[in-house]
């Protein structure tokens, strides 16, 4: 029986001392596994993990390897466990923990920062100087669940409280997992770029970034918000999440043009480039107006060309974003709680957890336009008939 020294549980709530938990061999190799269920130490508790949504950077890992960093490098055959936009219930706390409640239903940010760098003192806790830092005599405290330490393809694991976000009884576990992808798109908008209410946006890219990005954009106040994509399916969902208009480039000879028109014949203020296009770049530099942002949320898988030249003479910011600093993801689920948009039009799939590499083909091949994948350990009985 699970009892730990120093760790609070609850009869309520018993916990195994292993568990079942997939982990990445050779890339695009997951196999289903038992590892002993880990020990929340000081400002960590344990979570029971109820869904897990599947990330195009989940994808990148598995496939390719970094963003993970496993013991100082690739994260193949490392008994690593990927998986990070996870929610759960409370299971244990670690010593000395009193923010949270064993029961309570939360929902997980990824990075945990070391709390001590000069990014970390900045509230900028997903770009900490010590990532990956966490293993052997170099232990900087730093976690990035699913990217640095063991993630959410399994039942259980453990999470700084820093990085928990206290959701409430009327949201889905399904909806729960979608909160940590409208945390970035509000990082993106109001912390890298500065958004207020009246300002003109375009978003490039309708994945589940670039809609969750048009969702709260709107809930922003932003006027008005466009998106631009090649698949009409995706953009009729943006719709439904508030853009005011879509464009389908494939349909559009000249996006650029298009959108400044859909904007009163003026480049906009802000573009999130959520494609990873190899055009989307400079496509994204002409469509804001002259002093106007960009911000490159998509993992190009080549150098893209630039056109710095028309940076510099127009004065345009370009911002990368990691992840969701600076507590945004605590905002977003405000927006949520508050049902200023319903994150669950991108959910479109649940499996079993022992089904993830059905699931994860289904996000991966888009099957049956699948957007948001999600798993869980344990479904309900509706669920489970209409996965099969
Ligand atoms: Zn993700
Ligand atoms: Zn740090």
């Amino acid at each position: 029986m699970y009892a730990p020294a120093g760790v609070k549980t609850n009869t309520d709530y018993p916990i195994p001392d292993t568990m079942k938990a997939w982990v990445l061999g050779d890339p695009g190799q997951l196999s289903l596994t038992d590892k002993p269920v880990p020990v929340p130490k000081r400002a960590e508790v344990l979570v029971r993990i109820d869904a897990v949504a599947i990330c195009a950077t989940d994808l990148e890992i598995i496939y390719h390897g970094p963003p993970a960093s496993i013991l100082g490098g690739m994260p193949h055959n490392k008994n690593f466990t990927p998986g990070h936009e996870y929610m759960g219930t409370v299971v244990a706390l670690g010593p000395g923990v009193d923010e949270y409640k064993i029961g309570q239903r939360i929902t997980v940010e990824i990075h945990a920062g070391c709390g001590q760098c000069k990014r970390c003192r900045e509230g900028m806790y997903t770009a900490c100087h010590n990532y990956g830092l966490n293993y052997g005599d170099v232990d900087k405290g730093h976690r990035a669940n699913g990217f640095t330490t063991d993630g959410g393809f399994c039942e259980y694991q453990v999470n700084n409280i820093n990085t928990l976000v206290a959701i409430p009884d009327a949201m889905s576990d399904e909806e729960g997992t979608l909160v940590v992808t409208a945390g970035t798109a509000m990082y993106a908008l109001t912390e890298l770029g500065g958004l207020v209410a009246g300002e003109s946006v375009c978003v490039t890219g309708p994945g589940p970034i670039g809609l969750m990005t048009v969702a709260v954009a709107k809930a922003l106040g932003a006027q008005p918000v466009i998106l631009t994509g090649t698949r009409d399916n995706r953009l009729e969902i943006g719709k439904q999440l508030g853009a005011d208009a879509v464009v389908n480039i494939r349909k559009t000879p000249d996006v650029v043009a298009e959108v400044k028109k859909l904007n009163g014949g003026k480049g906009v203020d802000y573009v999130v480039e959520c494609s990873a296009a190899t055009a989307a770049v400079n496509d994204a530099v002409r469509m804001v107006n002259r002093g106007g942002r960009v911000c490159l949320a998509a993992f190009a898988h080549e150098e893209v060309p630039v056109d710095v030249a028309h940076i510099v003479r127009n004065n345009i910011y370009v911002y990368g974003i990691r992840g969701e600093g600076k507590s945004a993801t605590h905002r977003a689920e405000a927006f949520m709680a508050q049902k200023r948009f319903d994150a669950t039009k991108i959910h479109t799939h649940t499996f079993p957890l022992d089904d993830l590499p059905t699931a994860i083909r289904y996000a991966k091949d888009r099957v049956e336009d699948a957007i948001k994948v999600v798993v869980k350990a344990k479904m309900d009985a509706a669920q489970k008939e209409a996965a099969e």
